[in-house]
C-alpha cells in the first residue's frame, strides 16, 4: 500500500490555512480547484501520474493527513479531477475523480501513530508493506511500526522520489527474504 500525506506531499499549500472552503472544480478543470476567493489548488505536477501507476499494479492507495480542516482536504480530493494517463486505458482518455482512486483517507490532527493504525486494521496489510510520502520530519515515527518512511523535499512528491521509495521497499523485501520463489516480473503484488 502506498500512503500519502496531503499537504506539501500532494499540493503546495496548507488546506487548513491558505485557502477558504468551499473548494470547487471551475467548469472542466483539470487538476484544479479553487476557493471562494479563487486560489487555486492543484496536485503537484507529478502525483497523478503516480496515482495511476499504483492503480495500474495494483497497488493500494491511501491518504494520512494530519489537517485541521478534513473537510477542505475532502473538498479538493472529490474536486480534483485527473485524466488517466496509463498507457493501457482507452483510446479517450478517462476522467477520473482523485478522492475515488484513494481505498483508505485518514484526515484529522494528531499523530499520524494512529492513521496507520487505523489503515492496518481496515486493511489487514502487513505495515512492512506500506511505504509513506510525507514532507514532515516527525511524521517519520510510524517507522517504529514498521513502515517504510519516505521523506519528500521542498520541491513536493516526484516521480524520481516515488521509485527511490519502491526500491527501497523491494530491498527491505529481499533482506527479509520474502522474495523468495516470487517472479521478478510481479513486484508490486504485496504492497
Ligand atoms: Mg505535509
Amino acid at each position: 500500500m502506498a500512503v500519502f500525506d496531503l499537504d506539501y506531499t500532494c499540493w503546495p499549500l496548507w488546506v487548513d490555512t491558505h485557502v477558504d472552503p468551499p473548494l470547487k472544480r471551475k467548469g472542466e478543470a483539470i487538476n484544479k480547484v479553487v476557493d471562494r476567493y479563487g486560489q487555486a489548488l492543484s496536485f503537484y505536477p507529478h502525483v497523478p501520474s503516480i496515482f495511476f501507476f499504483c492503480q495500474r499494479h495494483n497497488i493500494a492507495i491511501a491518504a494520512a493527513s494530519r489537517t485541521s480542516a478534513p473537510s477542505a482536504a475532502r473538498q479538493a480530493l472529490n474536486g480534483l479531477i485527473l485524466i488517466d494517463d496509463s498507457p493501457s486505458s482507452s483510446s479517450t482518455p478517462k476522467q477520473v475523480k482523485s478522492s475515488s482512486l484513494f481505498k483508505y483517507t485518514e484526515i484529522y490532527p494528531g499523530s499520524k501513530l494512529t492513521h496507520f493504525k487505523k489503515l492496518h486494521a481496515d486493511s489487514s496489510i502487513p505495515y512492512s508493506d506500506m511505504i509513506f510520502f510525507d514532507d514532515e520530519h516527525r511524521n517519520g515515527e510510524v517507522g517504529k511500526l514498521g513502515v517504510l518512511f519516505v521523506e519528500v523535499g521542498s520541491q513536493g512528491l516526484d516521480l524520481g522520489t516515488f521509485t527511490k521509495g519502491v526500491a527501497e521497499w523491494r530491498a527491505r523485501r529481499s533482506a527479509r527474504g520474502e522474495d523468495e520463489g516470487r517472479k521478478e516480473a510481479d513486484p508490486a503484488t504485496k504492497m
